[in-house]
């Protein structure tokens, strides 16, 4: 199988460009087993970044990634987020500490802010070089950050220390490629798409299934080989399912040709002007 695609990261470090996202793990113990499961599967497929965050499951995710990694952490790419009522001054190392716990780890490869929600930005910044400084966290970075978002957070001292912004990002919600995916390119930071396949539900649209076709792929392998066409993307689909795990993984393998882009871009327009970030 073709080894997955990487960046580098401002300070130079390596990114594998897919991961398994974990929202809605966590949440009921009779899942467990399985969640746990299927996140080995992908691992065992070579997927080595994992998505997770405080939030998926009030610390039920964090633990199930734990439970998946126990013995196998090296070489793996971890990335969690802290709610924003969190992320003040005392709660910054404080829930560090508690995911550190969660995930049985020593370090979070990356720690964003989950969203803005009224904490200090100056303080966030702050607490998140303490972490590194600390080698709690290797990188710092944001989601659900806007233009301005970045504007403001790249003007503080040490804002330029972010490594990434994690942004909802698929055929359907394609906004970011007007202003926000040049700004973060021409920062040298790359993009964590979310929600790659709109949850599932992504509509099957007649061109999405023609690519597909094309290239004897699924329909969810083309939108996260869309995703990924963009060097300084990274996707984090997330799936439960076996069969969907290993498709994921195999679609890091499908180039999307020009005539391919042009199908889907017929279909799915890109922005021709500003638009508020979406946020799930
Ligand atoms: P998603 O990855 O777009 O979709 C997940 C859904 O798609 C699940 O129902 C999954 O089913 C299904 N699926 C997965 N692979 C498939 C395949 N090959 N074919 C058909 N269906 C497939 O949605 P998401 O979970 O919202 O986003 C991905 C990750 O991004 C999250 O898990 C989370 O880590 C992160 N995220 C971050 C934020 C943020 O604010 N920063 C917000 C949303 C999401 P099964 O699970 O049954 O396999």
């Amino acid at each position: 199988m073709q080894p997955i695609p990487t960046l580098a990261l401002p300070g130079g470090a390596i990114m594998p460009r897919l991961g398994m996202g974990t929202w809605r793990m966590g949440e009921d113990a009779r899942r467990r087993k399985a969640e746990v499961a299927a996140l080995q599967l992908g691992l065992d497929l070579g997927i080595t970044l994992i998505d997770t965050a405080e939030m998926y499951g009030e610390g039920g995710a964090e633990e199930v990634v734990g439970e998946a990694i126990a013995g196998r952490r090296e070489g793996l790419f971890i990335v969690s987020k802290i709610y924003p009522h969190n992320a003040g001054r005392a709660g910054i190392p404080a829930a560090c500490a508690r995911s550190l716990k969660r995930l049985k780890c020593g370090q979070i490869d990356l720690y964003l802010l989950h969203w803005r929600g009224g904490e200090n930005l100056g303080d966030v910044v702050e607490g998140f070089e303490r972490l590194r400084e600390a080698g709690h966290v290797r990188h710092w970075g944001v989601s659900n950050f806007d233009t301005a978002d970045m504007a403001e957070l790249a003007a503080l001292p040490d804002g330029r220390n972010c490594a990434a912004n994690q942004v909802l990002y698929n055929l359907e919600s394609r906004g970011i490629e007007f202003d926000l995916m040049p700004w973060c390119e021409s920062a040298g930071l790359p993009v964590m798409a979310y929600t790659p396949l709109g949850q599932g539900r992504m509509r099957v649209h007649a061109a999405l299934a023609e690519v597909a076709k094309r290239h004897s792929a699924t329909p969810a392998q083309i939108a996260i080989a869309w995703t990924m066409r963009v060097p300084g993307v990274i996707s984090i689909p997330k799936a439960a399912r076996p069969e969907h795990v290993r498709e994921n993984r195999a679609a890091a393998a499908i180039a999307l040709g020009p005539a391919d882009l042009a199908t889907l871009d017929q279909a799915f327009p890109p922005p021709s002007r500003k638009r508020r970030l979406e946020i799930i």
